[in-house]
């Protein structure tokens, strides 16, 4: 236990992985996705992504991070995901609440430098619409010169209160 009373997960969850191997199975799944198909979402605990969507194991490729936004990290699995491992479809799940809407850049990231010294090279990507902040992310996929398969990009916003997906249009300046 830490000072603060903080209980780490990691031995429980060991425990849990020992229950784990007693059932595995093999399901003899492919390294290419069943339903070849990514999928870029926030990291919201509250979403579980396979749940939302009817997903089985081994039907798409799940990329996550603050926000789903498109960085560079992001176009690095995409890239990947669709060159080496057949993927052709990309699905862009972001969400409302998102913590990325309830902070600022500037703000963010001068704490950071005043605590630290150094101010951080990355950006945190804040916004405040999702919708835009899909139609974003989508415009960004669009611009990219080494995906493959561009012509299956959906973007949705997942609302937090009701659980559904509602589609966000891409910005046509960027479709080819
Ligand atoms: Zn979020």
């Amino acid at each position: 236990m830490s000072d603060d009373g903080f209980v780490p997960n990691a031995d429980a969850l060991l425990a849990n992985n020992e229950r784990y191997v007693e059932e595995f199975a093999d399901h003899g799944l492919s390294l290419t996705p069943r339903r070849h198909l990514a999928i870029v979402a926030c990291m919201d605990s509250r979403m579980d992504i396979f749940q939302m969507l009817g997903l089985a194991h081994g039907d798409a490729h799940v990329i996550r991070n603050a926000g789903g936004v498109v960085t560079d990290d992001v176009v690095r699995s995409l890239v990947l995901s669709q060159r080496l491992l057949g993927t052709r479809e990309i699905i862009l799940i972001h969400h409302t609440d998102c913590g990325l809407q309830r902070v600022s850049e500037d703000e963010f990231k001068t704490e950071l430098e005043n605590e630290f010294g150094i101010k951080p090279r990355w950006s945190l990507e804040c916004f405040k619409d999702p919708y835009q902040d899909v139609r974003q992310s989508m415009s960004r996929l669009q611009r990219v010169p080494y995906l493959m398969d561009k012509a299956h990009i959906r973007g949705f916003v997942y609302e937090m209160a009701d659980g559904l997906l509602h589609e966000v249009e891409p910005d046509q300046r960027h479709i080819d």
